[in-house]
């Protein structure tokens, strides 16, 4: 199929951007790599009257570090984060997790804060980025914002994002020397979307093990964090896993169940090396 007629520009700048979302915001979509909103026009499951076209801004492929985080620009694809074209704040996680996103097409066109402002259940970034506790920096007709992962991810395909704003990029607070991170991916087949997608930061009080595919979001397991945090061990943490995964399952259900917690022992295995 091919999507209803629009009409398509493409912005120069952040400023240009934002002028040209505020001219109709409920009739205008941004699009970026195009991976997932091209095909939804393409479906008619979304139809837009003006795409404005980000990937020109050179803003938003801009990455630097900050000392004790590191800025990934919104427009930084998937493959240029594996192909560790940006400074890493997780001593190589965020590669490691970037290749196994898609397809090499895909993550070549692909874009980080595309991924996120889709809030897919089941995207690697939304669960990844809210494992590191990174914030996202947005901007809008009223100006800059910032706004925490936790904060920002709503519901399926739902974010905080107001109409007419757009995400800049994401601070990413750097992993210390002892910290070690990890994930899981259980898909049916290579580039498929997730499962089941576990992602563990192990890194003293800052612990954090996040879950994706599991309900309408990605979720921070709290007591399976607080534990890791804690220093528990891989069988300690077991019974917490099954009581977070459970909690966050719509309906009690026996397969899901053991997927996703298979799943997030397996990360906290690689992160205990146990
Ligand atoms: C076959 C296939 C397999 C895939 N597998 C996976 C997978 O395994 N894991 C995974 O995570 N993803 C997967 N994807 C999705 C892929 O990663 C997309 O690239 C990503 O979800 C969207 O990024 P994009 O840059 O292409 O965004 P677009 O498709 O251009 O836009 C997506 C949405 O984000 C909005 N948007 C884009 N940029 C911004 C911005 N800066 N600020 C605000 N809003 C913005 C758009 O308005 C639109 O609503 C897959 C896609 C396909 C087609």
């Amino acid at each position: 199929m091919k999507p209803s007629p629009f009409t398509y520009r493409r912005a120069t700048s952040v400023a240009d951007a934002i002028v040209l979302l505020a001219v109709a915001p409920d009739e205008t979509a941004a699009i970026a790599g195009g991976q997932s909103l091209g095909p939804l026009l393409n479906l008619r499951m979304t139809t837009a009257g003006t795409l404005i076209d980000l990937a020109a801004i050179s803003e938003l492929r801009e990455s630097r570090d900050l000392g004790d985080a590191v800025f990934i620009g919104a427009g930084v694809t998937h493959a240029e984060i594996e192909d560790g074209k940006v400074p890493d704040p997780s001593h190589g996680f965020m590669r490691r997790a970037a290749a196994k996103i898609a397809y090499r097409a895909i993550r070549c066109h692909g874009t980080i804060g595309g991924s996120v402002a889709m809030a897919d259940p089941a995207a690697d970034w939304p669960c990844i980025l809210l494992a590191l506790n990174a914030t996202a920096r947005i901007a809008g007709p009223q100006g800059e914002r910032r706004l925490a992962m936790d904060d920002l991810l709503v519901a399926a395909y739902e974010t905080n994002l107001a109409a007419g704003e757009i995400i800049l990029g994401f601070e990413i607070p750097k992993l210390d020397d002892t910290a070690r991170a990890a994930s899981s991916k259980i898909n049916r087949k290579t580039g498929a979307f997730a499962d089941s997608l576990a992602v563990a930061v192990r890194q003293g009080a800052r612990s954090r093990v996040t879950l994706g595919a599991a309900s309408i979001r990605a979720r921070i397991l709290p007591q399976t964090s607080a534990a890791l945090a804690q220093g528990e061990s891989l069988e300690a943490l077991r019974p917490l896993v099954a009581s977070d995964v459970a909690a966050l399952l719509a309906a009690p259900d026996p397969y899901l169940q053991n997927l996703h917690a298979t799943n997030v022992m397996r990360t906290l295995a690689e992160v205990l090396g146990a």
